[in-house]
């Protein structure tokens, strides 16, 4: 694959660069260990040298007229679209995600490239009208400056895609650190850029170590903006780096979402939504369901059937078509699932299938199914990560709502009944940024991606998604 050569080197300035210690890291394929490729491992004073090109080029990217800029993003998307097998494979090869969720992901990413080259055209101002027939009040919507964006490697392309998207959409320039397990598809993506002629500096695509890379982000003067997708953890680190220079930030951390299955369900349906909510991605994403919190009344049918369809799934390499769920990441994330469900073990959950994946040893586990999970169990609380069902009954929907509350994560919850009033009620009242009602495929460029509570802040994609990297300028006119 041509991908191998070209990934082995950073864009900074409009040029494709080497670390200059020479130094690199390995990117494996997490399903067969195979070493796919190295990436640099820049320095510091690379990546200063990778801010200040974003910054020199900052003025002309920003005096560009936005119908310029919406052609060049609209470029980069097209080239997507026509080089959209070479990018699934790809990230099939380094995230591990089956061949058909690797489709999926570039199709959502071109959607978000194409959106934000057509939002370019419509960052509008106001006037506003004063108290004094003399004066004018007039509101700029003005580019932030340099943003940046720190990406995790469940979606190596479409977190980039929606963050670049934005960025270059209001007139920033821009510099992106995806992950190291995840760093391919990214500078593939830099490509494209160079192709569509995006002017030198204007795009960054800067690889190495994490918290050096993040400190030199977050020191600058010249950054104005960090978009970061990642844990909570980290986030709040950000927060705490960000105050020097007080920075504007984007965050989009970890969820702990419900699936509230209540009385009048269409049963037919929240399994579906059951299937795809949970364990695409083999259960990696941010807004995969952790709790499923169903009607007491046919919680036996539920896990029946969610059983039934979860043996159904074929874990296995995600190149092979048949693959439903393929590896998870690395040891790590495997160690935290088999962690967790071992934990639920002995605090007195019940496996009703995939009990052998309390002793995986490889990174391919079995879908699992759980039942009697109570909000003291670690797994309750935690961001799971894996292809593992939780369920908990609840007698009423006051009950449901309180338990399904009871996290201090907000990014996604999924309510499902055939009673629209009623669901828009529970929606109205759980405390998280997105619910999907009676649907789980709830991402898309239109609709503005974002959490509440210890899941961030800021929002993505959408009309909204432009104003987090604007700043607004009154002008007061007498
Ligand atoms: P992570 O460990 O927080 O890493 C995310 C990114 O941050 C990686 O590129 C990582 O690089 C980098 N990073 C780590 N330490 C850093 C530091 N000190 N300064 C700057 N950057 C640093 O998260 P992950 O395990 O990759 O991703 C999974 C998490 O992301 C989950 O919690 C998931 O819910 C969340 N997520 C949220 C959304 C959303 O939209 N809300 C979407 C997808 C994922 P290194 O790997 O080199 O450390």
């Amino acid at each position: 694959m041509k991908v191998e050569k070209l990934h082995m080197r950073c864009l900074i300035n409009g040029e494709w660069r080497d670390a200059r210690s020479g130094s690199t890291f390995d990117v494996r394929n997490p399903a067969t260990n195979e070493l796919i490729a190295t990436a640099p491992l820049l320095d510091r004073e690379q990546v200063e040298e990778a801010i200040s090109s974003a910054n020199a080029a900052f003025p002309a990217w920003r005096d560009l007229p936005a119908r310029e800029r919406a052609r060049m993003l609209r470029a980069i998307g097209d080239s997507l679209q026509r080089r959209s097998e070479e990018f699934a494979q790809l990230i099939t090869r380094e995230q591990g995600k089956p061949l058909a969720e690797s489709r999926g992901e570039v199709a959502y990413s071109v959607n978000y490239l194409h959106w934000f080259a057509e939002e370019a055209m419509r960052v509008c101002g106001d006037i506003i009208p004063s108290d004094s027939p003399q004066k004018r009040i007039l509101v700029l919507k003005q580019p932030i400056g340099v943003a940046a964006a720190i990406t995790p490697w469940n979606f190596p392309i479409a977190m980039l895609a929606r963050k670049m998207g934005a960025a270059l959409a209001a007139g920033c320039t821009f510099i992106a650190k995806p992950a190291p397990e995840t760093p391919l598809s990214a500078l593939l993506l830099g490509e494209l850029c160079q192709e569509a002629k995006i002017p030198s500096g204007a795009v960054n695509i800067i690889t190495g170590d994490a918290a050096m890379i993040g400190a030199a982000l977050m020191a600058s003067p010249f950054v104005k903006k960090v978009s970061f997708t990642g844990s909570t953890e980290v986030g709040k680190l950000l927060i705490q780096q960000s105050a020097d220079t007080v920075k504007k930030l984007t965050l989009e951390l970890g969820g702990n979402a419900p699936f509230i299955v209540l009385d009048d369900a269409d049963l037919d349906r929240a399994i579906d939504g059951a299937i795809f909510g949970k364990y695409r991605n083999a259960g990696q994403t941010c807004i995969c369901v952790n709790r499923f919190l169903v009607h007491e009344s046919f919680a036996q049918e539920f896990s029946e059937r969610l059983v039934e369809r979860a043996k159904g799934l074929v874990v296995g390499n995600g190149l092979e078509e048949k693959t439903a769920i393929g590896p998870l990441i690395n040891d790590q994330a495997r160690d935290k699932v088999v962690g967790l469900l071992n934990s639920a073990a002995s605090d007195g959950a019940t496996f009703l299938c995939g009990e052998g994946a309390r002793q995986a040893t490889s990174r391919f586990v079995e879908p699992c199914v759980i039942t009697g999970v109570k909000p003291s169990m670690r797994i309750w609380n935690e961001e799971i990560f894996g292809p593992v069902s939780t369920i908990t009954t609840f007698s009423s929907d006051a009950e449901a709502i309180s338990l399904a509350n009871n996290t201090p994560y907000g990014l996604a919850a999924y309510v499902y009944s055939s009673n629209l009033n009623r669901a828009l009620r529970t929606a109205e009242l759980l405390d998280f940024g997105m619910v999907g009602i009676n649907d789980t495929a709830i991402s898309n460029a239109q609709a503005p991606f974002g959490g509440v509570k210890q899941s961030g802040f800021g929002r993505e994609g959408s009309k909204y998604g432009v104003d987090d990297y604007t700043v607004l300028k009154y002008l007061s006119v007498a």
